[in-house]
């Protein structure tokens, strides 16, 4: 986050020369607004001392006696080395490439000596530290701060630049954050906040110093989240005029098309769904008598939830509406099950189902374009070769993206040319905590599926390991035995000389013949071809295949209800999402599921927590916090676009409570005291100003 008060350039600054500038550079220094911004790694509290016996504890901060100078080495290779002592003991310093340090170390004078040391040649030594001339009266700060740095530059150069640019400048920082906030929050100043977070007086001020910039980042993310929030909704607003008129009793009913579907189901919608797909209704409805606005929606929920049949139903509208729908899956395994479920859901219904992926090429391709650029096509279901150059709809009135977060954005914005501002429906699985969904996707809206079809038990979790690899085997047996299937899931394909890893390959042989001779066993992974692919997962699906060993080719989607038992071997080799979703495979029944998760024995302090956040949670969106908190939000897709990668000290994690707060400030300002606020916080109107409009934004 930059100060967007004052800017200059750095060479402004004593002690900072030409040759230092590309270097700076590389750590993203380029003027002084970027030196201030640019802020410590950690602070080394230097009010507590530590003495150089006691060097093993840490960094070494104590006052010390110069007592002798020695040179080591001959000619130009000559290292100095300098013995000092305190009253706990004697340490040397090697001075590499600092002859110079002969005269700045005096015998006999004091100087305070701060650095970490380690034991070699019988002596407590140090190769970099830093000293100065011991002053009775101290007048540095206790707390210094320690920056990442790049070679050629010094934690001295760049606490120096900063010291004598906050001497410089920091009287001129505006206040960024309004000034009420800044009061009912308790937070400093932007030009203390800026002084404090590289040299502060206390570690209070250090913490005020970090929620004040913390907040200021959040505050201004959500800001321009806001800003294309809100052009959004004024697109809605604007399109329809005076409201929805004679349309608005439609709002969230449900069509005849959408009752006869609802009516045929063996079962009730969940409320979720329920809701779910009232939102969409409304959006959908809304959109139509304005004609200008189109849905951007995002729908949560976690695996097994049921959102498979929202996205039908929503199609269901558009067909109401007279377009076309199309449905994007990330693997065509997955394409193909929805375009099976599609036609036995809803072609009874009268609806006209089209299958494409990349692999359908021939006559047979040809014809389906045709027909889908003629409008003989409702529902288009496939990979993203349905937006292929030679793919036209006539009317594409709906695109539903399954699993979004499989999915680039730039395969979003050629889908979303493909219409006239087709609606929107992403559906994503990998659920992430709402406050942060509603700053990643802050201008899209979000609904939420929090509950799942009634009669789901939990799967039971088993973590074994991999000796005891066989209670699971000879427990699966017997619940073969009874009539039920089974996934095995192997890291890799086929055997690898780099890793001693079970394979899906060698292990479909060992579970046919060793391990369950008594049932039909069938292998699966991504260098199957698709029709043997389709084969597969028929007789699966039909229960003539009883086992099925495979990779993470299974993790998304596949839905075989009378599979309860999930099998995945060297389990710490999965990431927490996948592992979730490859759970989630299991537990769609009415009978009792379960999930061995086999490891083996190197485990890493990480796999081990991945592997007890398993065991301890079922709940998705818990599980995806741990996984957030494991390996960090650059793992979200979206997040590039929200101006995430921009935050220098906010974590959207760690800080979801101020992000809370940041969205309603940010939000309460832009739609209500605009004018007023925005004629006194110039900043915020110029950052407005500077926004990129929602039109570039896409998704
Ligand atoms: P998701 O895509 O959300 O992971 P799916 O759409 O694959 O979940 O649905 C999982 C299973 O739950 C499917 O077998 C589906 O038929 C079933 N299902 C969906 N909605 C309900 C419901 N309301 N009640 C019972 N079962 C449901
Ligand atoms: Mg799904």
């Amino acid at each position: 986050m930059l100060l967007r008060s004052i800017t200059a350039p750095l060479t402004e600054i004593k002690g900072i020369s030409t040759a230092h500038l590309p270097k700076l550079k590389k750590l993203g220094i380029t003027d002084i607004s970027s030196l201030l911004s640019y802020y410590p790694r950690e602070w080394e509290d230097r009010s507590v001392k530590v003495s150089i016996r006691e060097y093993q504890k840490g960094q070494v901060c104590t006052v010390v006696t110069v007592k002798a100078h020695e040179w080591m080495f001959f000619g130009r290779k000559r290292v100095l080395k300098v013995y000092v002592e305190d009253e706990s003991g004697t340490a040397s310093l090697l001075c590499y490439n600092r002859p110079w340090m002969e005269k700045h170390l005096v015998k006999g004078s004091r100087y305070r000596l701060f650095s970490r040391f380690y034991y070699k040649y019988g002596e407590i030594q140090s190769g970099s530290f830093e000293i100065e001339p011991y002053k009775e009266q101290e007048t540095s700060n206790p707390i210094m701060p320690v920056y990442p740095l790049c070679a050629g530059l010094t934690q001295n150069l760049l606490r120096n630049s900063v010291t004598k640019t906050i001497e410089k400048y920091a009287g001129k920082l505006e206040n960024e954050l309004p000034g009420e906030i800044i009061t009912r929050d308790n937070l400093l100043s932007k030009a203390d906040a800026i002084r404090a977070i590289h040299f502060p007086i206390s570690s209070n001020e250090l913490e005020q110093a970090k929620k004040t910039l913390i907040y200021e980042e959040l505050f201004y993310l959500e800001i321009m989240v806001g800003k294309r929030a809100i052009e959004r909704k004024g697109r809605r607003v604007g399109g329809r005029g005076e409201g929805v008129g004679g349309r608005s009793e439609e709002l969230g009913v449900f069509s005849t098309l959408q009752q006869r579907l609802i009516e045929r189901l063996p079962f009730k919608l969940t409320p979720g769904q329920t809701s779910a797909i009232a939102e969409i209704n409304a959006d959908m409805v809304s959109a139509t008598a304005g004609a200008f606005f189109s849905m951007a929606r995002l729908l949560q929920g976690d695996v097994g939830s049921g959102k498979t049949l929202v996205s039908f139903l929503a199609a269901l509208r558009a067909v109401d509406l007279g377009g076309q729908t199309a449905l994007m899956a990330p693997t065509e395994l997955l394409a193909r099950q929805h375009a099976e479920n599609a036609a036995k859901l809803l072609e009874p219904l009268g609806l006209r189902i089209a299958f494409l992926t990349g692999n359908i090429k021939t006559a047979g391709r040809k014809e389906l374009l045709r027909n889908l650029e003629a409008g003989e096509i409702d529902l288009a279901v496939g990979t993203h070769a349905l937006f292929s150059k030679d793919v036209n709809y006539k009317n594409l009135k709906l695109v539903v993206v399954d699993e979004q977060h499989r999915f680039g954005v730039t395969q979003r914005s050629t889908i979303m040319a493909k219409g006239k501002s087709p609606h929107l429906l992403m559906m994503s699985a990998t659920p992430i905590p709402r406050t942060l969904a509603l700053t990643v996707f802050g201008d899209m809206d979000v609904s939420v599926i929090s509950d799942m079809p009634p009669g789901r038990k939990p799967v039971k979790t088993h973590l074994t390991r991999l000796s005891n690899g066989d209670r699971a085997y000879n427990f699966v047996r017997k619940k073969l035995d009874d009539g039920c299937q089974a996934y095995f899931v192997y890291p890799l394909i086929e055997t690898s000389d780099k890793f001693e890893l079970k394979d899906a390959v060698s292990m479909s042989e060992k579970l046919a013949n060793e391990i369950f001779p008594n049932h039909s066993v069938a292998l699966i992974h991504s260098k199957v071809s698709e029709d043997e692919k389709k084969k597969t997962m028929d007789l699966f699906r039909k229960g003539e295949i009883k086992v099925l060993a495979a990779t993470s080719v299974v993790e998304v989607g596949v839905d075989v209800p009378n599979a309860n038992c999930m099998v995945i071997e060297h389990a710490e080799r999965f990431g927490l999402s996948a592992l979730h979703q490859l759970r989630g495979r299991v537990g769609r029944g009415k009978e009792q599921a379960y999930c061995f998760l086999i490891y083996s024995d190197d485990l890493t302090e990480e796999g081990k927590h991945r592997l007890k956040a398993m065991w301890e949670n079922s709940d998705g969106f818990i599980i995806a916090e741990e996984d957030l908190k494991l390996r960090g939000p650059g793992q979200i897709s979206g997040l590039e676009q929200s101006g995430f990668f921009n935050l220098g000290i906010a974590n959207p994690i760690r800080d979801i409570e101020a992000l809370s707060r940041a969205r309603s400030d940010a939000f309460f300002i832009l739609e209500n005291d605009n004018d007023l606020i925005l004629e006194d916080h110039r900043i915020i109107a110029r950052v407005l100003q500077e926004a990129p409009p929602f039109s570039e934004v896409g998704f």
